[in-house]
């Protein structure tokens, strides 16, 4: 009988897992640096690509489920897989850039949010809960203990900052595929969900609302936004579950 559809990585696939995510993690930090007043969302995304590419790898956004970009570009009150284009990033603006790299068939997934140019303390705070979510939540990526312990700490830490994590979208697993079992979501009770075990492998990604919890997908499609138009930040890394501390496997600098 399955009793899990959760996959656990061979050393073989770690490896690979490794470099995928040192490439997706290396074209976060391309992204983030890129952020800067007069630049288009568009030529974020080619950077994107064109970096991802150059390491012998693919962009796994690229026309998954159809969409059109290599990186999901969001900004202000969109949350995520906003679609890259001819959008010019004003002064003040917060831009969440998700990327993924598939390498010798295995992805790395992360997100994260970045300040272009000035912006107010309310938006620096949202982006510093929202990656302060992350870390106290993976505190809890342990074998022994349940995804949702995870998820618990998360929604806990957020709330008590008075800020509200998204329902309508989740974590994942990732590896072979890009979204694979278990889902992580960021919020719900400590003690549910499969138990972790040394070998797995988990997209953890706080997508955080300064607002209200619920947002509203626009007629693209995809760009998805916060229902109250209130500003939103994601962070997100891929990681290994091992018998100590989670490995961070899109950590800048792995590369
Ligand atoms: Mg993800």
């Amino acid at each position: 009988m399955r009793v899990s559809m959760i996959s656990l990585k061979s050393p073989r696939e770690i490896d690979l897992m490794r470099k995928a995510g040192a490439i997706a993690g290396a074209a976060r930090a391309l992204a983030g640096k890129m952020v800067a007043p007069g630049v288009t969302t568009g030529e974020i995304d080619s950077a994107v690509r064109k970096f991802i590419e150059g390491q012998g790898a693919t962009p796994s956004f690229l026309n998954y489920n159809g969409f059109p970009g290599s990186a999901c570009i969001s900004v202000n009150e969109q949350v995520i897989h906003g679609i890259p284009g001819g959008r010019k990033l004003l002064a003040g603006d917060i831009v969440s850039v998700d990327v993924g790299a598939c390498y010798h068939g295995f992805h790395g997934d992360c997100a994260g949010t970045y300040p272009c140019g000035e912006i107010s303390a309310e938006a620096q705070r949202l982006i510093e809960v929202t990656e302060g979510s992350f870390w106290a939540g993976i505190a809890y990526a342990k074998p022994g203990n349940r995804v949702y312990d995870i998820s618990h700490v998360v929604q806990q830490y957020v709330e008590e900052r008075g800020c509200s994590v998204v329902r309508d979208f989740v974590g994942h697993g990732v590896g072979a595929k890009l979204h694979e079992p278990p889902e992580v979501p960021n919020f719900g009770p400590a003690g549910h969900g499969p138990r972790l075990q040394a070998g797995m492998t988990i997209a953890v990604e706080p997508m955080v609302n300064a607002g209200d919890f619920q947002v509203t997908v626009l007629k693209d499609g995809w760009t998805t936004v916060t229902t109250d138009g209130s500003l939103a930040a994601h962070y997100e890394n891929s990681i290994l579950i091992t018998d100590g501390e989670p490995e961070i496997l899109t950590a800048e600098g792995n590369l």
